[in-house]
């Protein structure tokens, strides 16, 4: 018995041993801050987005038809605000709405580079209009902010990037490489008509780009417990998308006399069943690079913890949200309170971890639940998108600039979670990088696609100036 506890001991020091060296071992991966040059960037730029948010560019569904007038009118106050752009860029429309700018790049033997972003916002809920604090398309601007739908998503960014061309061209700056200006009209509905339509247009012309960069990762302020640095998400690749719908029918029949099982009772069970058989937690590629590269800056219990996730793996996999997540959505079933329905439907939505499929998912479905449901995927529906490289050249540069322009962040590759339109560019570019400096706190987290949506000042410079640099830094 001593003997077996002397063992014990033994293994339990060398099992500490072992974490510590792993936790010890587990350096920065933040490259040294570097110096940029500051730029002045007029005041006008803000009236410029108020002015862009009151066009009501609004995706309500995949099947509502953009409101041409809106769409349209847009087009015309970018032609009328961006006149440089205007002259020294060739633009195509795609599908009407879409914009697609070409600027001619000096050195052919230089791959392409593709600024994206979306004009299209969500609707605001009627019942909340009366707790922002100014109309959503009124185009407000306080002394602090730009109020209004887009300016976080995705008008700003879209504003910003021509801002800081139309800048370079004041300044007779041109591009080494071919830099394409790709913005959506339907981002909020999945793009299949705007960014999917452009990517099939630049693939035609025989287009393959070194870098391509989107919206969807964030100068991210009290978000990860335990680092106040701003972290500068970067995110590499996106998650699939699926709904599935689940249907139950039966013969129905009087509440009087129930059968056994019961339509609605087979639907529920068929829900509980899925809820308690949730995909599993994964280590998957980029999430390992989020730990690597998170995880040398958390303090200390943190930090053991995401150096050891052969021990630690499963709270934070957990807390990365790092596997495929099961949502019901919709339910519908009966007519009457007295009547067994004939059919009961229910809808739950995947996001998918990368490694998982959509088929994987049904698959996933058809085992879990009963035989009596059948089951049918609905809507929208994507796999999830490839991984772009940490360790290219392009990662390299961007990375560089964000240290540079914010020595005080910390830059961290990842997954989102969301769907953006640049899961459509990956076969046509190297890598496929989301990141703007819009700074997301816990405040500003839920004006995303909700109430009193704004942007300061001095944020939308921010990515104004970050624009700028990117750009330079990529052609020089
Ligand atoms: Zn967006």
């Amino acid at each position: 018995m001593k003997k077996f506890f002397r063992f014990l001991g033994l293994a339990l020091l060398v099992l500490i041993a072992i974490v510590l060296i792993k936790t010890f071992s587990l350096g920065s991966r933040q490259v040294p801050a570097g110096s940029i040059e500051s730029v002045s960037v007029s005041d006008d730029v803000f009236q410029n987005l108020a002015d862009a948010v009151t066009y009501k560019t609004i995706s309500f569904s995949e099947d509502t038809p953009p409101d041409s007038t809106a769409f349209f009118g847009f087009h015309r106050f970018l032609e009328r605000t961006f006149p440089r752009i205007h002259n020294q860029l060739e633009l195509e429309k795609i599908n009407d709405y879409s914009l697609l700018y070409t600027w001619q790049g000096s050195d052919s033997s230089l791959k392409p580079m593709i600024l994206m972003s979306h004009m299209d916002v969500v609707p605001v809920d009627e019942p909340t209009l009366s707790d922002w604090e100014a109309g959503p398309f009124e185009g407000a601007i306080t002394q602090t902010d730009i109020i209004g739908r887009g300016t976080m998503d995705d008008k700003g960014t879209l504003m910003a990037v021509m801002e800081a061309i139309e800048k370079m061209l004041e300044e007779n700056f041109s591009p080494k490489r071919t830099i394409y200006l790709a913005f959506g009209h339907d981002e909020e509905v999945g793009g299949p008509r705007g960014a999917k339509q452009i990517a099939a247009r630049l693939k035609s012309k025989g287009v393959q780009a070194a870098i391509t960069i989107d919206e969807g990762g964030f100068l991210a302020e009290g978000l990860v417990p335990g680092i106040d640095r701003p972290v500068a998400m970067i995110n590499l690749s996106e998650k699939g998308f699926a709904s599935f719908r689940l249907i139950v029918e039966t013969n129905g029949g009087h509440s009087s006399a129930p059968p056994e099982e019961n339509t609605i009772g087979i639907l529920a069970q068929a829900i509980v069943d899925l809820e308690d058989n949730q995909r599993p937690y994964k280590l998957v590629n980029p999430v390992d690079y989020q730990l690597e590269y998170m995880g040398p800056e958390l303090p200390f219990m943190q930090r053991v913890a995401f150096a050891n996730p052969w021990l630690f793996k499963k709270p934070i996999l957990k807390a990365l949200n790092s596997h495929t997540t099961t949502a019901p959505t919709i339910i519908e079933g009966g007519v009457k309170n007295n009547v067994i329905p004939t059919v009961a439907e229910a809808t739950i939505n995947f996001r998918i971890l990368p490694g998982e499929t959509i088929e994987s998912v049904k698959e996933h479905i058809i085992a879990t639940v009963s035989d009596k449901v059948r089951v049918e995927s609905v809507g929208f529906l994507t796999n999830p998108s490839p991984v772009s490289s940490v360790e290219s050249e392009n990662f390299k540069i961007l990375e560089q600039t964000i240290r540079d322009i914010y020595p005080n962040s910390i830059v961290v590759p990842g997954l989102v979670g969301g769907g953006t339109d640049a899961r459509y560019f990956y076969d046509i570019s190297d890598d496929v990088y989301r990141f703007y400096p819009i700074r997301l706190d816990p405040t500003s987290l839920t004006r995303f696609h909700g109430i009193d949506e704004k942007i300061s000042k001095e944020n939308y410079l921010e990515i104004v100036t970050f624009s700028y640099h990117m750009i330079k830094r990529f052609n020089q």
